[in-house]
């Protein structure tokens, strides 16, 4: 069974993508039609993002499982260690293995309701996604991925010790580590060279996102944790009255930091897609990375 180590490490330039358990019929109608589009342009992996609780995990599940069953994309499981205790973590990995995922992300998550709320471990789950790296580890033949972030976890104090746990957290056992969205080229080619200067040649993928509305640009603030930097505001601020500008401003900057990330050597773009295929698409068309059929 191929995994997402190997997808992304054959030398050729690609893409993947990130998909979100469907909210309700409608919006699982949507991710499907998604996943249609985007499987015949050969993604070297998709990923599903585990949900904060309850019937969110359930989806998540459910359609990761979907995606190994029905088609042939690699396929990986998001999952967080919060709210969870180490035998109902130990579940989750089992039941990946059942349905045939051996490609996790594995992360600590977030506080539910406030992501900088106080982070409270369950009694008896683990603190750190280091920790879930080894349990996932330990499990089985699992390739397991960690996130990275390019500003900074925002928990971390500075940027030397973000990188420091980063390091430890990828060498604790993890094939290759996926980065938080980031605004300009430079802040991604800065991560993987904090990483590389640390002795670590794990894998780093850059997350894309391109910034089609002015709620999309307010979503990459949000997660990023980084403001809008002046060069970006001043192509898309006059713009934001004007859909279908903002749109094409948007799609022109996230192709040439994807130009930029593949000149500098990047082979893999892990695209954000929030279940819907068009933007992601286009970009790729543009940037050359659609299979050649003969
Ligand atoms: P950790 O690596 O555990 O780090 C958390 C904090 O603790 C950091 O500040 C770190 O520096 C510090 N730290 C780490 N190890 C130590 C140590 N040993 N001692 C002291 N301090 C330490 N969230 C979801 O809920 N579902 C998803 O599907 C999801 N998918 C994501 C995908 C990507 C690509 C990214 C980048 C993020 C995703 N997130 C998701 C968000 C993520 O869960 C949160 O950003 C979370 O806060 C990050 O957890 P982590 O795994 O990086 O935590």
């Amino acid at each position: 069974m191929t995994t997402v180590v190997e997808r992304i490490t054959t030398g050729r330039a690609g893409f993947s993508v990130e998909f979100m358990p469907p909210r309700d019929e409608a919006d699982e109608v949507r991710l499907w039609n998604a996943i249609r589009e985007l499987e015949g342009l050969d993604p070297a992996f998709v990923s599903v993002t585990y949900g904060a609780g309850g019937s969110s995990r359930d989806r998540t599940l459910r359609t990761t499982g979907r995606l190994a069953q029905e088609t042939d994309l690699v396929s990986m499981g998001h999952l967080t260690a919060v709210n969870h205790s180490v035998a109902e973590l130990r579940n989750v990995i089992g039941w990946f293995a059942e349905q045939g995922i051996r490609n996790v992300l594995a992360m600590r998550g977030d506080p539910p309701g406030d992501p900088m709320g106080e982070w409270v471990k369950h009694p008896r789950g683990l603190e750190y996604a280091e920790d879930l790296v080894r349990l996932v580890r330990d499990l089985g033949d699992f390739c397991v991925g960690v996130a990275a972030f390019p500003y900074g976890h925002p928990r971390s104090a500075d940027l030397d010790t973000d990188t420091r746990y980063l390091v430890r957290k990828l060498n604790a056992g993890a094939d290759f580590a996926i980065a938080q969205l980031f605004f300009q080229p430079e802040d991604f080619l800065r991560l993987r060279d904090r990483i590389a200067a640390a002795g670590c040649q794990t894998p780093l993928l850059p997350g894309v996102m391109p910034m089609t509305t002015p709620k999309v640009l307010a979503k990459t603030v949000e997660l990023s944790g980084s403001p809008v930097p002046a060069a970006i505001a001043r192509r898309l601020d006059p713009l934001v009255g004007d859909a279908k500008a903002f749109r094409a401003e948007g799609i022109d900057i996230v192709t040439e930091t994807c130009q930029r990330l593949l000149a500098e050597g990047v082979d893999i773009l892990h695209f954000y897609t929030f279940n819907r295929s068009k933007a992601t698409r286009e970009v790729v068309g543009r940037l050359g990375l659609v299979p050649v059929r003969s």
